[in-house]
C-alpha cells in the first residue's frame, strides 16, 4: 500500500478493489460482509499510517468522480481530489473553502476528520454527506448537524468509525463572499496589499505558504513525504495551561494559547514538541521531523511504520514528561 499513501509506507493489502460507482461500493461492502473480511476505506492516503505488514482484509478505494456546481452548491463524489473542489469554487467566485487550498486527499476524506487549515474547516460549509451504511446495508444521508463535527473530529472517525463509506458530499458556499483572512500567516502575506485579494489569490497564497513549510505535495520535496500534521493540537485543562505559562515565563519564551470548548485551552502541539527538545529536521533512523514544520513526521527514505511510531512515541513521552500533556495522533493507523 506504500505507493497509495503520501508517507510512502505500508505492506500489502490482502485484497484491493477500486469502486467507480455507488453500486460498486455496495457490492464491495457486501462481498466483505459475506466473507467476514475486515474492510478499510482508502481515499488519497494522505492521513494514514499503514503497518509494515499491510492490511489483512479488503482495501476499498473510493474512485467515484463527479463534480457539479449548481448555484452556491458544490456537489462532489468521494473520489474527487479535494484540490479540484477548491480550484473550481474559487474560479467560480464562491467563498468558503479558499483557505483549504493545497490539502491533499479526496472529497471523501474531508468530513471524516473535518479537514481544516488557515482559519477554515469543512464543517462550516458541509450541507449533506451521503454514505453507505455497512451495518444497515443501505445508503443514508446526514445533515451537517448529524455529522457531529468538532476539531478534527466527526461521527465518521469517532462513534461510527468504520461504519460508513462516504460517497458524496455537498458543500454550501457563498457567492460574493469575502475571502477569510483570519490566520496570522495569511494576514501577513496580504499586509501590503491596497485592495482585498480575490478568492483565487487567497488560495494561491495558502498554497505558497504551505509550499514554504513543506505542507504541499511537491514532487521531489523530501519534507512533504508525510501525513501532514502528525499530532492534534491538544485542548488542555486550565491547570495544565497554567503550568505551560509558568514554564514559558521562566524560560523567557512566548506561547500562544486559544480558548477551546468546555473551558479548555488549545495549545499548538508544535510548540510543545519544540520545547520538549525536538527541533525541525530531527532524525531518528529513516524517520524524522520535517525541516520546515515541527508537526510533520516524515519518511526520510525507506522508513518503516515501526520507525515512524518509535519516533512518535519518543516525542509523546518527552512532551508528557515535561508538560504532563498527552499528544494524540492525527493520522489513522491501518493494519496494526
Ligand atoms: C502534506 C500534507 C498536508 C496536510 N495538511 C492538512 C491540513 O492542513 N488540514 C487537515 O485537516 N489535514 C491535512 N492533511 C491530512 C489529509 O490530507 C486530510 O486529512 C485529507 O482529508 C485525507 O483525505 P484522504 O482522501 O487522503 O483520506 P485517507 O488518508 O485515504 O483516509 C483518512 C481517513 O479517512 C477515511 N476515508 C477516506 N475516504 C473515505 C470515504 N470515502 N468514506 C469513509 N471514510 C473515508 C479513511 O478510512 C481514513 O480513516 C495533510 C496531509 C498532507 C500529506
Amino acid at each position: 500500500m506504500a505507493p497509495l499513501t503520501t508517507l510512502g509506507i505500508g505492506g500489502p493489502a490482502r485484497w484491493f478493489v477500486e469502486a467507480a460507482s455507488e453500486g460498486e461500493v455496495a457490492e464491495a461492502c457486501e462481498c466483505a460482509r459475506e466473507r467476514g473480511v475486515p474492510l478499510f476505506v482508502l481515499g488519497g492516503g494522505s492521513n494514514v499510517l499503514v503497518s509494515d505488514s499491510g492490511f489483512n482484509g479488503l482495501v476499498l478505494r473510493v474512485a467515484i468522480e463527479s463534480l457539479e456546481l449548481k448555484g452556491e452548491l458544490l456537489r462532489a463524489s468521494a473520489g474527487v481530489a479535494w484540490e479540484r473542489c477548491v480550484e473550481q469554487s474559487t474560479i467560480a467566485g464562491l467563498a468558503g473553502i479558499e483557505c483549504l487550498a493545497g490539502i491533499p486527499g479526496t472529497v471523501g476524506g474531508t468530513p471524516v476528520q473535518n479537514v481544516g487549515a488557515y482559519g477554515q474547516e469543512v464543517a462550516s460549509v458541509i450541507d449533506r454527506v451521503r454514505a453507505f451504511d455497512r451495518m444497515a446495508h443501505e445508503f443514508v444521508e446526514f445533515s451537517n448537524a448529524e455529522c457531529g463535527f468538532a476539531y478534527r473530529k466527526s461521527r465518521f472517525n469517532s462513534t461510527d468509525r468504520g461504519r460508513y463509506v462516504v460517497t458524496q458530499v455537498d458543500y454550501r458556499l457563498r457567492r460574493r463572499g469575502a475571502p477569510a483572512l483570519a490566520y496570522g500567516d495569511l494576514k501577513a502575506y496580504f499586509r501590503e496589499w491596497k485592495r482585498q485579494p480575490s478568492l483565487t489569490e487567497v488560495a494561491d497564497a495558502v498554497r505558497e505558504i504551505r509550499r514554504s513549510k513543506g505542507m504541499l505535495l511537491v514532487k521531489g520535496d523530501p519534507d512533504c513525504r508525510s501525513a501532514g500534521s502528525f499530532f492534534k493540537n491538544p485542548a488542555i485543562v486550565p491547570e495544565a495551561a497554567e503550568r505551560v505559562r509558568k514554564f514559558a515565563a521562566h524560560t523567557g519564551v512566548s506561547v500562544r494559547m486559544f480558548a477551546a470548548d468546555g473551558g479548555r485551552v488549545k495549545i499548538p502541539a508544535a510548540w510543545l514538541i519544540e520545547h520538549a527538545g525536538f527541533a525541525k529536521g530531527y532524525a531518528m533512523g529513516a524517520a524524522g521531523i520535517s525541516s520546515r514544520h515541527t508537526l510533520a513526521l516524515i519518511n526520510r527514505g525507506g522508513a518503516t511504520s515501526a520507525e515512524i511510531l518509535a519516533l512518535a512515541g519518543k516525542i509523546r513521552k518527552a512532551v508528557e514528561d515535561k508538560f504532563g500533556i498527552k499528544l494524540e495522533m492525527e493520522p489513522e493507523r491501518v493494519g496494526f
